[in-house]
């Protein structure tokens, strides 16, 4: 009986596995189509900054629009771009894009806004990464100083070194660079004071429950206070209370994001928050 059963469950897992498998083949099929064509949009979230109240710049958010009419968001597909090297193609679509959308933005505006690109692991491991920057700017004509790449701790917990010598490179070509989701992954102290970066991006975990759970409340501030000291900006993520708003203007927070301030949005949409939060 048990060993019937066991067969059972072994043809359940398989038959799952193989209709996984299918699936995921289906899926990469339809992305890597998807990228040959570059039929992705960018949203993008305005970045608050909280001392004066003025948008300073903008995170820009991958959606990929599907044929069925459904907008897959990034955790359903960027892990199976960087699984498929589709990213790197994928990526370098999204940062000329991003580029080019800003100068487009910023020919309209007093205070240039900075864009802000998320960076996969996969395209930070690359060798022509800087190339890559370099032929984006160029392109789109961006300052580069308006730019900041958003990496994660993950990244850098491989090669030390290497990842740092990788940073240098792009901090010397005069673009900003933040750790985003920080405080999830493993960094050490000791290797942050290394790592040759602007702001910290308190992840947004920490933010949602500050008001009830103590523990967060702390944890944002200690982040705040070693922005500080090291002298990085701080960014925080995902506000959506007026309370969690006051909370980090208390603390001196730089920057605030999240859907309290806006969304994330198409570029057209973009403008009229734009012209709407100056007047
Ligand atoms: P992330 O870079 O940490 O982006 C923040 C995510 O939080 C975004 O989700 C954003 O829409 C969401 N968010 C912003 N404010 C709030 C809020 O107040 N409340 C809540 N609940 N959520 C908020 P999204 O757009 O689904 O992106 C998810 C992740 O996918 C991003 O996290 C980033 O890691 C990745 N991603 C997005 N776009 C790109 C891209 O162009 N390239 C790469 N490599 N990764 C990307
Ligand atoms: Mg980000
Ligand atoms: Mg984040
Ligand atoms: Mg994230």
């Amino acid at each position: 009986k048990a060993k019937e059963g066991g067969r059972n469950t072994f043809r359940f897992y398989s038959e799952e596995m193989n209709r996984h498998s299918a699936e995921q083949v289906r899926l990469e099929t339809e992305l890597r189509r998807a990228v040959m064509q570059e039929r992705f949009q960018l949203h993008y979230q305005p970045k608050l900054e909280i001392a004066t109240g003025e948008i300073e710049g903008v995170e820009a958010l991958v959606r990929w629009p599907r044929r069925d009419g459904r907008m897959f968001s990034p955790d359903a597909f960027i892990p199976l771009a960087e699984e498929t090297g589709l990213i790197v193609p994928l990526g370098r679509w999204i940062l000329k894009q991003a580029c080019a959308d800003v100068v487009a933005i910023n020919a309209q505006r007093v205070r240039p806004l900075r864009v802000a690109v998320n960076l996969s692991a996969k395209q930070f491991q690359q060798e022509d990464l800087e190339q890559m920057v370099l032929e984006a700017l160029e392109e789109t004509g961006l300052e580069t100083q308006l730019l900041e790449l958003e990496l994660t701790e993950s990244m850098m917990m491989g090669d030390v070194d290497e990842a740092i010598n990788t940073m240098s490179i792009l901090k010397g070509l005069g673009l900003t660079l933040s750790i985003d989701d920080f405080g999830t992954g493993y960094s050490s102290l000791s290797y942050l004071k290394r790592f040759p970066v602007d702001a910290l991006k308190i992840d947004q975990s920490f933010v949602r429950d500050l008001e009830r759970d103590s523990e967060d409340a702390a944890i944002v501030h200690a982040v705040c206070n070693l922005g500080e000291s090291l002298g990085m900006k701080v960014v925080a993520e995902g506000i959506e209370t007026q309370l969690q708003m006051d909370f980090l203007r208390q603390l001196n927070c730089d920057t605030g994001q999240g859907y309290f301030i806006a969304r994330p949005m198409p570029l057209a949409q973009l403008q009229d928050f734009l012209a709407q939060h100056q007047g």
